[in-house]
């Protein structure tokens, strides 16, 4: 029997270990979050023992029947807490799936690994922050952390909210901030209308397939008027401010590109401020399985199969293009990994390619305007982890002994604390682009999760579990 191993329980993972199982394969489901659903289907701890399902998720009757479907199935193994910190390679197989089982902060984590047959890599995506005067100080969140607090634990992050960035993810995070009683002031869209529209409605025709997408979208835009939340496109939060912690933030209108237009800012009182400015896909597995990238994303043939033997790629990290779409790479991926039939899935297959011009559009309609650049000044920070200012960049950048990527990283530290670049990461890329440097690519770490030096030292793997 082929042993699939997938690692991520999100969208993608779930419906990736749905089809292997359907295709005659046994199983071996990884997360290292408690409980399967990844960002979308965020669920509540069990400890909480909510009765009622989670009215803040689309689609979550079908992603409750897959879950039980997976993880009740007898050729399924399911690996919750379980992250996966490194991979080692084989020539011409997938690699082993080294990983950690446990509380993340727990001091009695078992180590496992795992022998595929065929590797799914669906780790997603998380969200992307651009820095702007202010974005450290306590009060400011992303917009995912905010929408994770808000799903996960029923937390609001502040009384009085403003949600700014862009892409239509600011407005279900916003509808979730109203779901656990926080006043959203408004939403802010940084793209200005005529960039939006243009972006959604080329090849009208197109969007046919995803009118549901529309519908839920619309759901929570109509949503937002009854609450009568504003939403103002070509304006942003360019700064937030307090003693302390957030007081006010400035929000500007921005032309096209996203430069400030002089004499627009105007000061709005807040405690909280969730940013959001897209998603950046979660590389390290792939890049270390030594998966060619193609952009920003994990490169993908139509089966789903990257570069490296045995190895598929599901999810945002093929490409963001939302929650629908995943699953149907996730299906694609995992029936293929399973040795199924392409003749089968004929329906997945077209369902993926229509994801992925979905995904093009987003992007087309919500992109990052360079000018944003210029909402900075010489001592906002730019990587949080190091305290790595804007203008320390710049003189590294300056500098032709370290202007190359690697020189500005080892004489800034920027992108060397403990996220590992993942936040900071895309800004100092755009930055040095604009400065005419070398940019960095995602390069490979050995280690792609924390793991503390005892464990490392003391590993005795139980293999296969
Ligand atoms: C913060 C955030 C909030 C979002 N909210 C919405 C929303 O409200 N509405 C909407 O339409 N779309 C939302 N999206 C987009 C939507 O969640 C995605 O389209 C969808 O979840 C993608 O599915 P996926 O399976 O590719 O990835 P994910 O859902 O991100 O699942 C990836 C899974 O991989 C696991 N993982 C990652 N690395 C490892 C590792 N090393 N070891 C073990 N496990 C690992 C993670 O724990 C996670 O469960 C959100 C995205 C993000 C990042």
């Amino acid at each position: 029997m082929t042993r699939v191993v997938i690692v991520g329980a999100g969208p993608a993972g779930l419906a990736a270990a749905d089809a292997a199982l359907r295709a005659g394969a046994g199983v071996s489901l990884l997360d290292a979050a408690e409980q399967p659903g990844g960002q979308y289907h965020r669920m509540l701890p069990a400890a909480f023992r909510a009765e009622l399902p989670d009215k803040i998720q689309h689609g979550r009757r079908a992603f409750d029947r897959r879950r039980r479907r997976v993880l009740d199935h007898p050729r399924c193994t399911w690996l919750p807490e379980t992250s996966v910190w490194s991979l080692e390679l084989r020539d011409g197989e997938p690699p082993l799936v080294h990983a950690l089982r446990g509380v993340a902060d727990g001091a009695d984590r078992e180590s496992v690994t795992l022998v595929p047959d065929a590797l799914v890599l669906a780790t997603g995506a998380h969200d992307r922050v651009l820095p702007f005067p202010g974005w450290t100080l306590p009060g400011v969140f992303t917009a995912g952390a905010a929408q994770a607090l808000a799903k996960g634990e029923r937390l609001a992050v502040g009384e009085n909210v403003v949600v700014s960035g862009t892409g239509p993810f600011l407005l279900p995070v916003a509808a979730s901030l109203s779901q656990v009683d926080a006043r959203v002031l408004a939403v802010f869209e940084a793209n200005q209308p005529r960039t939006v529209l243009r972006g959604w409605t080329r090849d009208a025709g197109e969007l046919v397939p995803h009118l549901k997408k529309a519908g839920e979208l619309a759901g929570y835009a109509a949503g937002q008027l009854r609450q009568r939340v504003p939403y103002r496109m070509g304006r942003a939060v360019v700064e937030a401010r307090g003693d302390g912690r957030v007081e006010e933030v400035v929000v500007a209108r921005l032309r096209a590109d996203w430069s400030i237009i002089p004499g627009t800012g105007r000061t709005l009182a807040a405690d909280a401020v969730c940013v959001g400015h897209g998603f950046t896909a979660q590389l390290e597995l792939p890049v270390a399985a030594g998966c060619d990238l193609a952009g920003d994303a994990v490169l993908v043939d139509a089966g789903q199969r990257t570069s490296r033997p045995g190895v598929f790629a599901a999810g945002e990290i093929t490409g963001i293009a939302g929650a629908p779409s995943a699953v149907d790479s996730g299906t694609v991926a995992g029936w293929l990994a399973a040795g199924g039939d392409p003749a089968r899935i004929t329906g997945a297959l077209r369902r993926r390619d229509r994801g992925r011009a979905f995904g093009r559009r987003l992007a087309r309609a919500h992109p990052i305007g360079g000018g944003w650049t210029g909402w900075l000044r010489p001592d906002t920070v730019i990587c949080r982890c190091e305290a790595v200012d804007h203008a320390c960049l710049n003189r590294a950048l300056a500098a032709p002994v370290t202007a190359g990527a690697r020189s500005v990283k080892l004489a800034t530290r920027a992108g060397l604390g403990p996220c590992q670049g993942r936040i900071c990461g895309p800004a100092v890329a755009e930055l040095s682009a604009a400065a005419g440097a070398e940019v960095a690519r995602p390069h490979h770490r050995p280690i792609a999760q924390p793991i503390r030096l005892g464990e490392l030292a003391n590993l005795r793997t139980e293999e296969n579990p």
